[in-house]
Order: structure tokens, then sequence, then C-alpha cells
């Protein structure tokens, strides 16, 4: 299995280095984050000792059952929460997490603020908007974002690096990227988190500055 991972690792990071490159961008300006959700630490560490250092897991419960373990001995490794994020995990994802994609709300923005004071923490920030309008899915919706995005920046005093959106799965992947990538753009915010393992090459085309890829690094998940 470890060659395996191996494999698809670079592969993967190829097909970044690609499509990053196909567009005149500098494939350094990409950072590939491989989401581990659902795998554990006999499937993470043949990716580590491949030398990955960005992970991603969407729930906090299941990152402290494994991640403390195994980032002993990675002082360089980060680890991005891009799932939801409940009022009250925000004390262990703060500890745990150096990255936090889903940031949709006054609530948890406040929350957040309050924690990194507290455990004297500066996290990297983005938030999530629901480019897609959906009922069930987290995420600001856009025409809210102006205003989180000032309480943000304003009484929180928070840095928000920038923007992530999970497409709708019934849609053009392409029309969300460029959406979230102009609303980033308009508000001077650099940061872009989109593209999954099937549209990742489409939304580094689009600027993407951080691809979440699961399943083409990890497998199918179970
Ligand atoms: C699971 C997940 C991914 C990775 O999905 P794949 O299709 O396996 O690449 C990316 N982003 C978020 C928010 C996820 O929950």
């Amino acid at each position: 299995m470890t060659a395996e991972y191996a494999i698809a690792l670079a592969a993967t990071k190829q097909r970044v280095v690609e499509a990053a490159r196909g567009i005149g961008r500098d494939p350094a300006d990409v950072t590939l984050i491989a989401v581990s959700k659902t795998f554990g630490a006999e499937d993470i560490r043949p990716v580590l000792a491949a030398g990955q250092r960005h992970f991603g897991e969407n729930r906090v419960q299941e990152a402290l059952g494994k991640w403390p373990e195994l980032r002993e001995g990675y002082s360089d490794l980060t680890l991005h929460l891009i799932g939801p994020l409940q009022s009250n995990k925000a004390k262990e994802a703060v500890a745990l997490f150096n990255v936090i994609h889903t940031v949709d709300r006054a609530k948890i923005a406040r929350v957040l603020s309050a924690e990194m004071d507290k455990q004297g923490k500066r996290l990297q920030l983005f938030i999530q908007v629901n480019t897609g309008g959906e009922e069930q899915k987290a995420g600001v919706a856009p025409g809210e974002l102006d205003a989180l995005l000032a309480l943000c920046r304003g009484e929180l005093g928070l840095e928000i690096s920038g923007l992530m959106c999970i497409p709708p799965v019934d849609e053009a992947a392409a029309i969300h990227f460029a959406f979230l990538a102009k609303l980033a753009k308009e508000r001077s915010l650099a940061g872009l988190s989109m593209g999954m393992s099937s549209d990742f090459t489409a939304a580094v085309e689009l600027g993407a500055t951080h691809v979440r890829v699961g399943s083409a690094i990890f497998g199918a998940r179970g």
C-alpha cells in the first residue's frame, strides 16, 4: 500500500503543477491539502512518509482521535479543518488545527476569536461561501459575506486569508470557482480554497490557492 499512496500523491501533485503551468501560474502558489477524513493512521503514515505536510479533516472529533499522535515528529505539519465547526468544538479545534476553512457565521467567528485569544494562538481563517445558495449547505450567503467580513476584520480583529466553497454536486463546478474568485478579488482576499478530486485542475485554472483532495490520493472512502 505504501508505494501506491506515494504514486497517487505524486500523480496528484503533477496534475496540480501542470494545471498551474498551463495558465501561467506558479505551481508553488497552490497548496495541495490531502484530505484524510475516514482514513486511519496506517493510511496516513505512508502519505506523510512521502513528504506530504498539509492534511485536511472534516470532523474535529475524528481528527482528535488520530492527529495528536500522527503529527509527532512532524513539526512542519499543517492541519486544515475543512468541515463545519460547532461552537462547542471551537476550543479543541483551535488547539489542534492550524487553518480553518469553514468560518461561516458571526457566532463561530466570535467564539474562534475569543478562543484564539485565550490560547494565544492565531489560526489562518477562510470564510466558507454557499455559492450555490443551497438550503442544507454550510457557508455564508454571498449577500451576507460583507457583513461577516466586516465583523471579522473590524470588531473581532481577525485576519481572513480567503474564501472557500463546495459547489453543488449537480452543477458545473467551474461556475462556482469563477464566482468565488470574483468575490475574493473584489474584497482583496488572496486565498481561494476550492477544488476536490473531481475538479481540482479546473479550480487551479481559476485561481485556487488551496485544493482539497481526498479520494484521488487515498482511494475511495468506505
Ligand atoms: C471530503 C472533502 C474533500 C475531498 O473530497 P474528494 O472528492 O475525496 O477529493 C474536499 N473538501 C471537503 C470540504 C470535503 O469534505
